[in-house]
């Protein structure tokens, strides 16, 4: 079945912002097995829209819209959609009751405009939106599907996750079953390389890696007739990953992302940790206080950008800076086991780097990090070198960081399992 995305915003069109709607749903798209030929961008125009949404109706068969849903007179993607496909737009109470409980629980007076999100086409299926007001819609007219859903990727891809995947799945008869394999400390192309025997031989279930920063998943999915069977049939397939990829796999829970797989592992371990950060600014800090319950844990996260704060906060000695300089494995040592004393913490983890754009010289160039952990007063570091700009720099620090502290956290216990 060939797949059409649409999306409505002047907005993107400037490139006032980047269009990761479009990039999350073709890859969605895409892992369903449909094929998605054409995508386009409309600013928030009805002819355009109009003229957009009859050449993608002529030649795909399913055409999904996202942005333009909200109360304003800018957002006209229902309104033009229900024109093109002859549909007259009714109030959903349903929808509209959503509307002014969202309100009530906001505390704010709902205007008159915002009734507008409760119109929808007559014979729609309505998607509640949990996470905002207006309500994602599914159309069905002439043997075609035009799916709408709201701008705001907080909104859209919930929303998408729980109810149009599952929707699109069952078109082609039976459904869709997916395991995530999560990896970590590995780069796409290795991972990649790793299972293309089983990519070049794969018919049903099929794997495919993708990449994000600082990870890789391996998404398996299996075209089946219902749940239980699609769990039989990526079983020996997951099985064979894990035989592959051994500890660098960190989770098969859709749920758990790798600051979470690294405080369970804490929790598990009876183990405190604290962080002293220098190039990465507390981003590692954050993204381990984002996982509930990390406060059984987590001691404190040092930012200790100059030299200066790096001695008197940490103790690092000044001939350690001086001889080597702040980016340097003694330095990214040095931080980590002297947290571990001031901070009392088991485990510490240290980040210092050069994450530019400039102070790179071609000893030591922008890009790279040390990275120190100290697990029960054995520090191990590492050094990276990692490409893209000041923000991707620090965000592969930080992934790299949870990455060091998993596998020093499961070295330490595998000796300690080893020496008993
Ligand atoms: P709202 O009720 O917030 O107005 P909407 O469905 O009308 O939602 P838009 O007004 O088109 O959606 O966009 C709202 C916001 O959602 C944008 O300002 C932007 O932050 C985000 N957004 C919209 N489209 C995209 C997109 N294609 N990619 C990423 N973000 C987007
Ligand atoms: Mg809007």
């Amino acid at each position: 079945m060939i797949v059409e995305l649409i999306s409505v915003g002047t907005e993107i069109l400037l490139g006032n912002i980047v269009n990761t709607n479009a990039a999350y749903l073709a890859e969605q798209c895409a892992g369903l097995g449909l094929s998605c030929y054409y995508q386009s961008v409309v600013g928030d125009n009805v002819v355009r829209l109009r003229a957009a949404l009859c050449t993608a109706l002529e030649r795909s068969d399913i055409v999904i819209l996202s942005g333009g849903l909200g109360p304003t007179t800018d957002d006209l993607t229902k309104e033009t959609t229900a024109d093109v496909l002859k549909m007259s737009l009714v109030m959903d109470p349903h929808s509209l009751e959503r509307v002014e409980s969202y309100f009530q629980k906001m505390g704010t007076q709902m205007t008159e405009n915002n009734k507008k999100q409760a119109l929808v086409p007559q014979g729609a299926i309505v998607i509640d939106n949990d996470n905002g007001t207006a309500p994602g819609l599914i159309l069905e007219k002439n043997g075609k599907r035009v799916i709408l859903l709201p701008g705001p990727p907080n909104e859209l891809r919930p929303m998408f996750e729980e109810r149009i995947r599952p929707y699109l799945a069952k078109l082609d008869g039976g459904t869709l079953y997916t395991r995530t394999v999560k990896i970590c400390g590995m780069g796409e192309s290795k991972a990649a390389s790793m299972i293309q025997d089983l990519i070049d031989r794969q018919t049903n279930p099929t794997v495919a890696p993708y990449a994000k920063p600082g990870e890789v998943h391996l998404r398996v999915t299996a075209r089946c007739a219902d749940e239980r069977e699609g769990e039989k049939m990526v079983k020996p397939l997951v099985k064979e990953l894990k035989t592959r990829f051994g500890m660098h796999i960190y989770t098969t829970d859709p749920k758990v992302t790798l600051e979470r797989a690294v405080v369970e592992l804490l929790l598990a371990n009876h183990l405190t940790v604290s962080t002293v950060e220098s190039c990465t600014g507390g981003l590692l800090a954050a993204r381990l206080i984002n996982v509930p319950g990390v406060s059984e844990v987590f001691k404190s996260g040092y930012v200790t950008y100059s030299n200066k704060a790096k001695r008197r906060v940490l103790g690092v000695k000044k001939g350690t800076l001086h001889k080597n300089g702040a980016v340097s494995a003694q330095v990214a040592e040095e931080m980590a086991a002297k947290a571990a004393l001031v901070t009392k913490s088991d485990v510490t983890v240290s980040v210092t780097g050069l994450a530019g754009p400039d102070g790179g010289t071609p000893e030591k160039p922008v890009g790279l990090v040390y990275i120190g952990c100290c697990v029960c007063k054995k520090t191990t570091v590492k050094e990276y070198r990692f490409n893209g700009g000041r923000e991707k720099i620090r965000e592969s620090a930080v992934s790299a960081a949870l990455t060091l502290m998993r596998q020093c956290i499961l070295e330490y216990y595998s000796e300690v399992t080893f020496r008993k």
